[in-house]
């Protein structure tokens, strides 16, 4: 039922082009899934007719979110550095600049040189790493920032809330970060560029690159580096030596375990009830004639 509804939707607003418009039906149909995605309810028609009233969309219903990073050339010029819409990966310039137009432009700020004060970081100050990142920063993980947390580089306070220590890690490679530290696990040293270079437990160093630094050189200057005054590095940390807590028994264990815990109790109950409503019974009407 759902994909026929989709079907004549998208049917309809394939048809609302003129005959002259040089697309395909099956191009047209293609368009008209873009269409719907903007809550719009036509194609704008692409034949030579300068007045042909299919010309213009007619208005999406709603407004809708993309998140799209581009140079601010590539938006006010002819410039071909392409943007970069996350989930879907490159786009070209022309692609941008066409989504760009009516669109609300923001531009990504460049963090202070100053540190923050809080453990968490401010909002100016990860769209930044957001942005700068793109994925986790483990080596070979591609994980998109938005199921990715943000890891102090050198564990807070001792490490700061700043641009130069702080990266994305989703939440795998977090655990693993912070539970298996120390001289036989993996640590991670943090360059202002954005470097990441990971030492595995056999000596083996891994460096990545920030995706979103190595696609807008901006994102890549060097932030403030970073002095920490006391001198504390990583064996400061309070997991050092701390594994990951293991399960003692599965998730399905605990499961059963609860409703076998929650049937008791509803048994007890229902026994309770009726020998509550036997007792006042017996209270209420003599016993019958039989
Ligand atoms: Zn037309
Ligand atoms: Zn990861």
């Amino acid at each position: 039922m759902d994909a026929a509804a989709l079907q004549a939707r998208i049917t309809a607003i394939a048809a609302t082009v003129c005959d002259e418009d040089p697309r395909t039906t099956a191009q047209r149909r293609a368009d008209a899934c873009g269409a719907i995605g903007r809550w719009e309810t036509s194609l704008a028609c692409q034949c030579p007719d300068t007045q042909c009233p299919n010309r213009s969309v007619r208005d999406g219903a709603a407004q809708i979110v993309i998140h799209l990073l581009a140079e601010q050339s590539t938006l006010t010029s002819s410039s071909t550095a392409p943007g970069y819409l996350p989930g879907f990966g490159v786009q070209p310039a022309e692609t941008v600049r066409s989504a760009a137009r009516g669109a609300k432009l923001t531009p990504v700020r460049l963090p202070a040189t100053a540190p923050e004060p809080g453990y968490r970081a401010s909002a100016p100050l990860t769209d930044f790493l957001r942005w700068r990142d793109l994925t986790c920063r483990w080596p070979g993980c591609d994980a998109p920032v938005a199921r990715c947390d943000l890891d102090h580089t050198q564990p807070w306070p001792v490490g700061l809330t700043h641009p130069s220590g702080l990266k994305h890690y989703c939440r795998a490679h977090h655990l693993i970060k912070t539970f298996y530290t120390g001289p036989l696990g993996w640590t991670d040293h943090q360059r202002p560029d954005g470097t990441i270079i990971v030492t595995a437990p056999t000596g083996h160093t891994y460096t990545t690159d920030a995706t979103g630094g190595l696609l807008f050189p901006t994102l890549a200057r060097p932030t403030a580096p970073l002095t920490t005054s006391t001198g504390a590095g990583p064996t400061a940390s309070p997991h050092r030596g701390a594994m990951m807590p293991k399960r003692r028994t599965t998730r399905d264990q605990d499961r059963r375990a609860r409703i076998d815990r929650e049937r008791r109790h509803r048994l007890d109950i229902n026994a309770e009830h009726e020998r509550q409503h036997q007792a006042w019974l017996a209270a209420t009407y003599q016993p019958p004639p039989f």
